[in-house]
């Protein structure tokens, strides 16, 4: 059977590359999708690689954009860094569940990821996305500290306007 959610994901992965993200127009994309993404509805463990939760198959296109924009902004940041960072970014996200600094790194990272694909113009998509997050997150004590790693929607609308970038 014919594999809708991925297809799906990798349209819009291909149009966000190649509108916003040059960096990755000449790479693969691949994607994967699971049931087994712990909390996590998406994740991006190498460059051009993007594993999606099946859960998110609900989700409009625009939601979607927003997930996709942010896990392929991993992607840039991955080519920015270089290898050695890059396999040290990738232990911090395997313990981050387990060790407070790692988690304070991570959180790092996840803010700066965010604010990445706000640069490049998806704060909409990705506040959209959020928000939905945030709702889950209210009577979900493991979600909320998933969520806690990443800006707010508050923060992604404020820091998009700062730069100009909630049009
Ligand atoms: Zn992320």
């Amino acid at each position: 059977m014919k594999n809708f959610l991925k297809e799906r994901c990798k349209k819009i992965a291909h149009e966000i590359v190649q509108e916003s993200y040059p960096e990755l127009s000449n790479r693969k994309i691949r994607i994967f999708t699971t049931n087994f993404l712990f909390g996590y509805i998406a994740s991006a463990p190498a460059i051009g690689y993007i594993v999606v939760s099946n859960k998110i198959k609900q989700f409009d296109d625009f939601v979607i954009q927003g997930i996709i924009a942010h896990e392929l902004a991993h992607s840039i940041r991955f080519i920015k860094m270089g290898t050695t960072k890059r396999i040290g970014m990738f232990i911090n996200l395997l313990s981050s569940g387990l060790i407070t600094k790692n988690k304070v790194k991570m959180s790092k990272e996840e803010n700066e990821t965010d604010k990445e694909a706000i640069r490049r113009g998806y704060a909409r998509q990705l506040y959209k996305s959020r928000k939905i997050a945030e709702y889950k997150a209210k009577n979900n004590e493991k979600f909320r500290k998933i969520c806690a790693l990443y800006l707010t929607s508050k923060e992604i609308k404020e820091y998009a306007i700062s730069i100009g970038r909630w049009a």
